[in-house]
């Protein structure tokens, strides 16, 4: 097999909102969320809109809409807030 480090396209896109799990269809508009230490040392949510190169990346999360789009980073939220708690802060 020829393909390239393993990575297999996947033309099914599943929300990765809470309780969501809808599939993309091929017109949707489609918001891609990823976290990151980025630059800043800090954790960092990344949001922006559908780019099939952005897809495939570790990490990505496909998102079907605002609504999910909000849960993720109120999820994301919590978890530093979490994080933050158990360092003793
Ligand atoms: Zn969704």
């Amino acid at each position: 097999m020829a393909t390239a480090r393993g990575i297999i396209p996947n033309p099914y896109y599943r929300c990765a909102g809470p309780n969501c799990g809808v599939l993309k269809g091929a017109s949707d508009r489609w918001w891609i969320m990823w976290t990151s230490f980025g630059e800043y040392g800090v954790p960092v949510m990344y949001l922006a809109p559908w780019d099939e190169e952005l897809a495939v990346h570790e990490g990505a999360l496909h998102v079907c809409g605002e609504n999910c789009a909000q849960k993720l980073q109120s999820h994301f939220m919590g978890n530093v807030r979490d994080n933050q708690d158990r360092k003793g802060g």
